[in-house]
This record gives structure tokens, sequence and C-alpha cells, in this order.
């Protein structure tokens, strides 16, 4: 209680924690609304591998959050920056939306046509709604031909409501993986720098912002590998909760709560 009365700012992901499929979860807009009125900062961290912040900025709007362009991060936003880092402005075969595209060209890269798949030194797979045996053939030839395979995430599956999935992008990946060879290099949560930019964006260190999320996996481990205070989020009474949580409830309304509380006591 005594760490959370001293978060200065919170990081959410946005799938199975603030929205499921077209509904805010319950306790959302009171939680955030809360937080930033004892002005403490608040971002969401996405690994969203079909749109970027734009998308999800109006999308959250639509459903009754508002948030600023700085408030919002997405894994696909980091996709083109990351290959960048790792190798240079390279010819990239891209899986995936036109989103992912433009994210890709506007960091350098040469995005090549499927036909054009021995000229990639790259392929980069988020999720593709036109995924079909076509693209999977010309991915898996790239990557068996020496490109380097990039997930933008590897989340298996994601919440569409209440006990639904939809295959994430790490299910593409993998597939391109099986076929061409080789792993995939995961560029969202649980690796760093999306943690690294929702800290920057929160403005305090590490130890003061937490990492809410439902994902163990991708949210907790991730968040306690940056430094984070980690909430897990769970809903499905699973257990028991791993090392990495710092703290486990089972909706945002009873987050809201434990952080009143926590205040309480302090002041
Ligand atoms: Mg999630």
């Amino acid at each position: 209680m005594k760490r959370l009365a001293e978060i200065r700012g919170f990081a959410f992901d946005l799938d199975g924690t603030i929205w499921e499929g077209p509904r805010l979860m319950d306790g959302a807009v009171d939680l955030v609304g809360e937080l930033r009125s004892a002005g403490l900062g608040v971002v969401f961290a996405s690994n969203s591998s079909r749109h970027g912040a734009g998308v999800l900025v109006r999308r959250l709007a639509e459903l009754g959050i508002h948030s600023g362009p700085g408030e919002m991060l997405a894994a696909l936003d980091l996709a083109g920056e990351e290959v960048r880092r790792r190798m240079g402005s390279v010819r990239v075969l891209a899986v995936g939306t036109d989103e992912l595209v433009d994210v890709l060209h506007a960091s350098g890269h040469e995005v090549v046509a499927d036909g054009d798949w021995p000229r990639s030194d790259a392929v980069v797979v988020g999720i593709d709604p036109h995924f079909n045996y076509d693209r999977l053939r010309v991915a898996a030839r790239a990557v068996s031909a020496g490109a380097v395979l990039f997930a933008v995430n590897m989340d298996r599956r994601f919440p569409v409501g209440p006990g639904l999935f939809d295959p994430g992008c790490a299910s593409l990946a993998e597939a391109v993986a099986v076929a061409g060879g080789g792993r995939p290099i995961g560029i969202g949560k649980p690796e760093l720098p999306l943690f690294r930019a929702a800290i920057t964006r929160l403005g305090c260190e590490a130890r003061f912002a937490a990492m809410v999320g439902d994902s163990t996996a991708s949210d907790i481990a991730g968040g306690r590998a940056a430094g984070m205070f980690t909430i897990w989020l769970n809903a499905n009474h699973e257990g028991p909760p791993p090392s990495e949580v710092d703290l486990q409830v089972r909706g945002l309304e009873e987050l809201h709560q434990l952080w009143r509380q926590s205040r309480g006591a302090r002041d």
C-alpha cells in the first residue's frame, strides 16, 4: 500500500485492461479521471500491431476517455525505429496493415512488394487482416533466404469480449518462423522499448511508475524488468500470481479503491 501511494504515474495496457473489444472495462473512466485530477501521469501502452497511436487515441475517445498524442504509445509505432536501430535503413517485407507500411517508410526503410521478396533484408510481421497462404509463402521464403524476422509483438492472442479472443501477432509470426526457420525478434511488450517510452512520458523514475495490465507474460514481466511497480489485472482469477506481480486486483474498480485507501493512509 505504501508503494501504491508513492506512484507518480500509471501506464495502462489497453486490450483486456482498459477495453475489451468494443466496450470499456468497468471503472476505467472513473479511475483514469481521478488519477489525472490528482495530478498523476497517465499513459496508455498498447502492444497493438495493427494500429498506431493516432487510431487508438480516436477509438479511446469514442469510448469516453480522451488522451493527448503524448499519452498513447503503440508497439506498431516503434517497429520502424527498432529495425533501424538493429540494422540501419533496409529493405523490408511488411506483413501487416497499411499503417505498418507507413511506419516503416517513416523510419527510412524501403518496403518491398511481395513479388520482390528476394530483395528483402528484414520481414516485419504485425496482425495482417489479409494474411493468407501466399503471404506466408513469400515471408517464409524471405526468412529462409536470410532476412531477419521481426514481430511487432509476441502475443499469442488478445481478448475481444468475455471469453472470446482473436489470434495475436505471434500466431502469424510463428507461422512464418516455422516455415522459414529462425526465431522472431519481438518489438513490443515484454521487450523494454515500450516501457522505457512510457516511463519517459510519465516523467518520473521507473520505481514511481506503475504498469497495469492483464498479461503476466508481457505487461508484468516487462514492467518488472523495466523497474516499474507492476499491477496485475487478474479478472479470471488465475493463479497463483508470478513473483513479478507487486499488486494483484480483479478489476479497475478494485484498483481504484485500493489507490484511494493508500492515499488516505498516507495523508
Ligand atoms: Mg492486454
